[in-house]
């Protein structure tokens, strides 16, 4: 599992570039070419939160521990909204975020 650099982070506009901050130094780069301030600007803000989000997805997660027996009633359905199939998705990201995937 790799760690990354602690939260919070913060974007800092700088010239022809956002970057994101820790308060252990410089975490990425966003060049404003070829997608302009405001798009860069809104994927530099979803950035900046991702240790945050991946945190509250952790405790969400954490809250409901294992306890989740019950099997989706609809497996065919692709992003079906049931508790099960949430729970797989959430689990999927956080591995994918945590590098085990
Ligand atoms: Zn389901």
């Amino acid at each position: 599992m790799s760690e990354c650099t602690p939260g919070p982070w913060m974007v800092k506009h700088a010239g022809m570039q956002d970057e994101i901050w820790s308060d252990r130094g410089l975490v990425a780069e966003l060049p404003l070419f070829p997608y302009g301030s405001v798009v860069v600007g809104a994927n530099a803000g979803l950035i900046a939160v991702a240790p945050e989000l991946l945190k509250a997805l952790k405790d969400e997660t954490g809250f409901y521990g294992q306890s989740i027996s019950a099997v989706c009633q609809k497996p065919d359905q692709p992003n079906c909204m049931c508790r099960v199939c949430i729970r797989e998705r959430t689990d999927a990201v956080i591995a994918k975020a945590e590098g085990r995937q």
